[in-house]
């Protein structure tokens, strides 16, 4: 039963408050073979220091413009620093950044700030390592406040890291995770690639092995996808029969299930793992539907139940971040208002991909009406096939379901 008219609902992300930041950082290395993300290679300082002044900028109108735009502000509970490469930047600028947010909107005692990080930031080159280098640089992210890092490891062979056009060695990366250890820091993730040119299951349970030994609580695997006007596209298409095919990708993906469980990693979400408690508090912000906000270029937010994207341009989003007309209210940069239908949809949708699934309790409070009277028919359709199961408190992915993910979201829509 309904107890409020369709045309007066206000979605529930919208009147939510907002306690999550994401900060883009577009600046990496070099391109490395498989990225479609926006980034900047090589770029200089003067650049640097304009996306700086920018986020400032940015961050200044969020707070200043927030109530005229619906958007309460809490104290954040995480601020992530995604990339792009974020520990490309200078520890100074790290902590100038955190300190600007937590002067703006101030921090909760217990902050999640993450620092996405690529092991050659820490160690310097695979031609000349420097540890003590490396202990420095991490000492002044957690002087900074950085108290989570997640290193783009994305695999433990050489020869598949060199293919993919990463610019460090394992060994490399099993010392910065070490060193991150070492300097006290107790939230580390890594992240794997599945689907890579030439990788085998060996290859997975070779960095099975590795993961055993390293000192981290989190893991992040996600399966390439091939992105036109990348070097892989192009190799695909030259050689497609270096690429594993669906069957051996979807293997692969298994044993790393099985093996990282096997490792006192449960399984909360379709591409992440995490020992006890270690969850991603800022990712799950993103599949529990929650409002957010987001700086720099290319970065998507939520904010008053409006779902926007950044220009995937540094000088485009610096003219939108100091035009008065626009900024990061204006509309430019809306992707979606999210209406209650479309609302409901989300939260099925992103919900799914917890392993918990979405609790009926929850969306009860969310959009006012229970799930079965909005999704039956898909439900119904869904179990059918063994891709969802239906709970009394929660529905969620079966172990079929977790392979064809997409073909449940698709269901929803
Ligand atoms: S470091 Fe990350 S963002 Fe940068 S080019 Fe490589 S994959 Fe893309």
């Amino acid at each position: 039963m309904k107890y409020f008219q369709e045309s007066s609902e206000v979605t529930y992300a919208a009147k939510r408050s907002v306690s999550s930041l994401y900060i883009h950082v577009p600046f990496c290395h070099d391109q490395c073979n498989y990225c479609g993300f926006y980034s900047i290679a090589k770029a200089d300082d003067r650049l640097i220091h304009a996306w700086y002044q920018g986020i400032r900028l940015e961050l200044q109108r969020i707070r200043d413009e927030a109530e005229r735009h619906g958007v309460v502000i809490e104290p954040l509970e995480t601020v992530y620093f995604g990339g792009g490469t974020p520990s490309f930047l200078s520890p100074i600028m790290i902590d100038s950044i955190i300190k600007y947010a937590a002067s703006l909107f101030t921090l909760n005692d217990d902050c999640d700030i993450t620092l996405e990080a690529n092991p050659e930031s820490i160690i310097g080159e695979v031609t000349c390592w420097d540890s003590d280098r490396g202990r420095e640089v991490v000492w002044r992210w957690v002087e900074a406040g950085v108290n989570r890092i997640s290193f783009g490891l994305q695999s433990a062979t050489d020869s598949l890291l060199r293919l993919a056009g990463r610019r460090h060695t394992l060994a490399q990366a099993v010392e910065a995770v070490h060193i991150t250890y070492d300097m006290g820091l107790r939230d580390i993730s890594v992240d794997l690639m599945t689907g890579l040119p030439s990788q085998t299951i060996d290859d997975i349970e070779y960095a099975l092995q590795v993961i055993a030994h390293l000192p981290i609580n989190h893991v992040s695997s996600y399966a390439l996808s091939v992105e036109k006007g990348t070097h892989f596209y192009r190799m695909r298409h030259d050689n497609p029969a270096l690429f594993p095919d669906d069957e051996t990708e979807r293997l692969m993906t298994h044993r790393l299930i099985d093996g990282l469980s096997e490792l006192g990693f449960t399984h909360y979400e379709i591409s992440n793992f995490a020992r006890s408690c270690s969850e991603s508090k800022h990712n799950i912000v993103y599949w529990s539907a929650d409002p957010y906000l987001a700086v720099g270029p290319a970065a998507a937010s939520y904010m008053g139940g409006i779902r926007r994207c950044n220009d995937a341009s540094i000088e485009r989003w610096l003219a939108c971040v100091s035009d008065t007309n626009e900024g990061p209210y204006g509309r430019s940069t809306v992707e979606e208002v999210v209406d209650e239908s479309a609302a409901r949809i989300e939260t099925m949708i992103l919900g799914l991909r917890l392993l918990r699934g979405v609790s009926r309790s929850r969306f009860f409070r969310r959009h006012n009406i229970d799930y079965d009277e909005i999704f039956n028919d898909q439900m119904v359709y869904l179990e059918g096939k063994g891709l969802l199961e239906r709970l009394e408190r929660r529905v969620r992915l079966t172990a079929k379901g977790l392979d064809f993910a997409d073909v449940v979201a698709r269901e929803f829509l």
